[in-house]
């Protein structure tokens, strides 16, 4: 199946008679015929469903749909795309490990990579996405467990070169990871490019409406567990029976482990209703993402022409620093612009608060425009210096352009404008 199709028709599979759409199993646990059976699935946590806090029917048909469209072994959901980027690093790093992240990032991801995980024992060294292949080679150290990036950089609107950083994983063993959230696998598959595992907050495009918070994890099956950095994928998990992730599961290793050990402690599992949501969202994901990435164009087009903006990032403009690498990687530059207004931070204010259709929210990628100032909102905690790292300038506006008519997104720009 392609695209379009998958996003309609992958992950539920309805029988004789059953419902068409995916049904929502409200329900915390499952009834078993007899103590043994109960018993058996505590050794084989796979074979059956036990409690909706490792997996849910609903849920289930959300991972296999997400899991086929990126081109992996399988996906688990999570309650967030922070709880996703969570548990994929713990999944990997102990106290004592490391990470190399590049500093265009989510500011969300950053600071969980250079505050929060540095108090459990995980440092994060940041290297700029277009740092030399020596240079991110240099980063990596021998407690360096995964190297992390954005296909495309929210908000910096970087776009990642594969290539490059999948060589020196590749060379130090070790797995890239990547936030794939604002290209979706629409409009990027990064497994093709040498990535093993790759995150996602589906709250994002692949919800589209803004009616649910979440996140998914989805493990290429690629990534060669036995090299000797990763032990816990080889040796017994105590926790678990002695069970040895790679010896029983093969190519999946990552993802059970990552539901077996890390759901089961944490609970970042979503809900029934959410996963519901999230389905109606992909189902039409293909679909949007052509518009998004046709209105988007228009708009950086538009404002590049215009004498109120100083600079205009959208990878997908011509002219554009990653121009190159979105031939290369993707199939459109989806819907995020960023642009710096002439005139800082005091006309960044003004031209938010003038527009009458697109609402200022501390969101992108929705149905509907909206627009952020990232240095006053999701990126108010990073230093100067950390501002002008992850590509911030303090007139900086994020411009997530939606599905309305693009002479109406058009138009309210153009009002806004004028009163400045
Ligand atoms: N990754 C990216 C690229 C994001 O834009 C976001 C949120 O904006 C996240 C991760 C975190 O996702 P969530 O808000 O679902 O926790």
């Amino acid at each position: 199946m392609r695209d379009l199709t998958k996003c309609i028709h992958s992950g539920y599979v309805p029988k004789n008679s059953e419902p068409k759409n995916v049904p929502i199993v409200q329900s915390t646990t499952y009834v078993f015929d007899s103590t043994t059976e109960v018993g058996s699935v505590f050794d084989e946590p796979t074979k059956a469903l036990i409690y909706s806090r490792f997996a849910n029917p609903t849920v289930m048909a959300v991972e296999g749909k997400i899991a086929d469209l990126e081109g992996g072994v399988g996906a688990m959901c999570t309650s967030s795309g922070q709880a996703a980027t969570l548990i994929t690093v713990l999944n990997l790093c102990k106290a004592g490990d490391s990470i190399v992240s590049t500093s265009q990032i989510y500011g969300g991801t950053f600071n969980l990579f250079a505050v929060t995980l540095k108090k459990y024992g995980i440092d994060c060294i940041f290297v700029d996405c277009d740092a030399s292949e020596d240079e991110i080679d240099a980063a990596v150290k021998e407690n360096t467990r995964l190297i992390f990036g954005e296909t495309i950089a929210n908000p910096a609107l970087t776009v990642f070169d594969f290539d490059k950083f999948s060589r020196v994983a590749k060379k130090h063993g070790i797995p890239l990871v990547i936030d794939n959230t604002f290209a979706t696998p629409v409009l990027c598959k990064p497994f093709e490019y040498g990535a093993d595992i790759v995150v996602h907050s589906t709250s994002k495009y692949m919800d589209g409406h803004a009616v649910q918070v979440g996140g998914v994890i989805v493990d290429s099956g690629n990534f060669d567990w036995t090299n000797g950095k990763f032990p816990d994928f080889t040796e017994p998990d105590e926790s678990y029976h002695g069970i040895r992730y790679v010896e029983r599961y093969g190519k999946a290793a990552f993802i059970i482990k990552a539901r077996m050990q890390l759901m089961r402690d944490f609970g970042a599992y979503p809900s029934a209703n959410s996963a519901f949501l999230l389905n109606l969202g992909l189902e039409t994901l293909a679909l949007r993402m052509e518009r998004y990435c046709e209105n988007a164009k228009k708009v950086a087009e538009y404002f590049a022409a215009s004498d109120k903006v100083e600079r205009v990032s959208y990878p997908g403009l011509e002219g554009d620093r990653y121009y190159p690498l979105t031939q290369k990687y993707l199939k459109g530059a989806s819907g995020v612009i960023s642009f710096v207004i002439k005139g800082g931070k005091e006309n960044a204010i003004k031209f938010m608060d003038g527009l009458k259709l697109a609402s200022i929210e501390v969101h992108v990628a929705d149905i509907r425009t909206c627009v952020l100032h990232p240095a006053s909102a999701t990126h108010r905690q990073l230093t100067d210096e950390q501002l002008v790292a992850a590509g911030i300038n303090p007139g900086l506006i994020r411009f997530s352009v939606g599905l309305e008519d693009i002479d109406d997104i058009i138009e309210d720009i153009e009002q806004s404008f004028s009163r400045i």
